[in-house]
């Protein structure tokens, strides 16, 4: 693309030339690069990061150094600095820069992959944990035992509320003994207001339902009869906002989350490819089309999940037309 096609893109009163270039040049190089992608780092991306004065505004919105460790654009390429895409923080100056750092994120997601075991931890059997607190006996456990050995499905608490006349109270109090959480309520549950937080694809295939958040800095996510750990780190990461997880009573979960799945959410696109180059191409395409203020990349499972923000974020929650998610799932054929 010649030089100066983009210059619309460019800041016209900003100093190109002369000392004050030079000097904001040097601060730039004297700044540490960008922390690492965190979870707790505001999804705002450069401007929020800039809020520091109007000498490291500038020096975050005009003369960037491009966040590709391995850019090997030269300086001139580099004045025609459009401002965007930032990804995960970091601005690149083209698309093979783009291309690179969506790289190394997706290395860095798909390291992480068939850790999911290990963070599944042996939990004491829901019966025994009831017996143990006295809410059943012996003889109850064993009939509903049977009972599900005999009709080949159903959950255990399922057949002591059916069956033995336990109260379900009971069973998701144990339920949360046996996975040392909360049990949670559906008090003030905004079902349109979260639906920012993640797509509707994680709620539906992962059973998760966002119920409030709180303070600006807690995410409430309530789970059916098991947590998932990777669904609530992974939109920890993405959100900015520490997932505090727990199980909600099955009478009022089923209906909450028939409501949420029939919500509105932000936009989505869905994509299968066959290789990581594949999902390299797809997701910078993406983030090249659309050129976010920032976007971020987490993998839940085996969905790769790009989250782009159009605009800065200004609450704990995106406004839900403010962002673009796509979806990616890797196939093993
Ligand atoms: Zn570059």
């Amino acid at each position: 693309m010649p030089l100066l096609s983009r210059a619309a893109n460019r800041d016209r009163g900003t100093e190109l030339f002369g000392e004050n270039r030079s000097a904001r040049r040097a601060v730039d190089l004297a700044v540490p690069g960008r922390p690492a992608f965190r979870g707790d780092q505001s999804p705002a991306g450069s401007e929020a990061i800039a809020q520091g004065g109007s000498q490291s505004r500038t020096r975050s919105i005009f003369f960037e150094s491009c966040a590709n460790p391995g850019c090997d654009s030269g300086w001139l390429h580099l004045w025609r600095s459009r401002q965007a895409p930032v990804f995960e923080g970091g601005w690149s100056c083209s698309a093979a820069c783009t291309a690179a750092r969506v790289s190394a994120a997706l290395g860095r997601e798909l390291d992480g992959r068939g850790q999911a075991q290990e963070m599944h931890r042996h939990r004491v059997p829901l019966g025994l944990v009831m017996m143990e607190q006295g809410w059943i006996t012996p003889g109850q456990l064993r009939q509903a035992l049977d009972a599900q050995r005999m009709a080949g499905s159903g959950r255990l608490g399922q057949w002591l509320i059916r069956q033995q006349g336990v109260s379900e109270q009971l069973v998701t109090r144990a339920l949360g003994l046996q996975w040392s959480c909360p049990v949670m309520s559906l008090d003030y549950h905004d079902t349109e207001a979260l639906t920012p937080l993640m797509p509707r694809l994680f709620v539906d295939a992962f059973g998760a339902l966002p119920l409030r958040v709180a303070a600006g800095k807690l995410i409430y996510m309530g789970f059916e009869d098991r947590l998932d750990p990777i669904v609530a780190l992974g939109v920890e990461r993405m959100t900015g906002l520490r997932v505090e997880s727990g199980l909600v009573a099955e009478s009022l979960f089923v209906p909450a989350h028939a409501r949420m799945l029939n919500a509105r959410f932000p936009a989505v696109e869905l994509v299968e490819v066959a290789s990581e180059p594949a999902a390299v191409h797809v997701l910078t395409k993406a983030i090249e089309r659309m050129r976010p203020v920032d976007s971020r990349l987490v993998r839940i499972h085996d969905c790769l999940w790009l989250r782009m923000w159009r605009r800065r974020q200004l609450g704990p929650v995106p406004d839900r037309s403010l962002i673009q998610d796509l979806i990616c799932s890797i196939g093993l054929h």
